[in-house]
């Protein structure tokens, strides 16, 4: 699947906030959005006095910072949209559960990686076993009481055996419990709205798609 491969700071600086795609540098002082938050490009400046941004400009804009902090491309998203919208209940939550439920980002949220950027790459790279059979696909969408465990052969990795330490400090969403010893994570339930911490208005995504 393909994905973007640019700059992630300019993508803070275009949606005019810290979308934290770059785990402990956007916490660090080397943090490009605290060093110039205006616009990448020639005009990045000026762009920030502009006119009053049109409703269609405002509702895009939300689609994107979406699409940016997860990482999907836009095919992927829309139809990410296509299955909210089927599902039963409100069109945005749905939307943010099913984005919430990909792989990438429960190996994130759980606290096996420091960005969604870093979690694709170890998903990627076959680290993870879901139920206890490997998942190579970072956009697996995984359910209520699915046990995500790092593999047993891939702990013997510096980079796992160090994470050891940091997941005994790390307090997961109350929707997903980790184990450091085991190194394993389960996800309890899907997400409700009230339990999500994303800055997305979701229901701009929905009135941008349905124009
Ligand atoms: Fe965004 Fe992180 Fe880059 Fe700062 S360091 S601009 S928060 S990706």
């Amino acid at each position: 699947m393909a994905r973007y491969t640019g700059s992630k700071c300019k993508l803070c600086r275009r949606e005019g906030e810290k979308l934290f795609l770059k785990g402990d540098r956007c916490v660090s002082p080397k943090c490009a959005f605290e060093r110039r938050s205006y616009a990448p490009g020639m005009h990045g400046r000026r762009r920030s006095f502009r006119r009053k941004t049109s409703d269609y400009g405002v509702q895009l804009r939300e689609k994107q910072k979406a699409r940016r902090i997860y990482g999907v491309l836009e095919r992927q998203f829309r139809r990410y949209y296509r299955n909210a919208v089927k599902q039963k209940g409100l069109t945005g939550v749905n939307l943010l559960q099913i984005l919430e439920s990909r792989l990438d980002n429960i190996v994130y949220r759980l606290g096996f990686a420091s960005s969604r950027n870093q979690a694709r790459q170890l998903v990627l790279h076959g680290h993870f076993e879901v139920n206890g059979t490997r998942a190579k696909s970072p956009s697996m969408l995984v359910k209520g009481n699915d046990v995500i465990t790092v593999r047993e052969r891939s702990r013997k990795l510096t980079y796992f055996q160090d994470l050891h330490k940091v997941l005994e400090h790390v307090t997961p969403p109350e929707w997903l419990s980790v184990d450091a010893a085991s190194m394993q994570g389960r996800v309890q339930s899907l997400p409700s709205r009230e339990q999500l911490d994303v800055p997305i208005k979701e229901q701009l995504i929905v009135e941008f798609y349905s124009r």
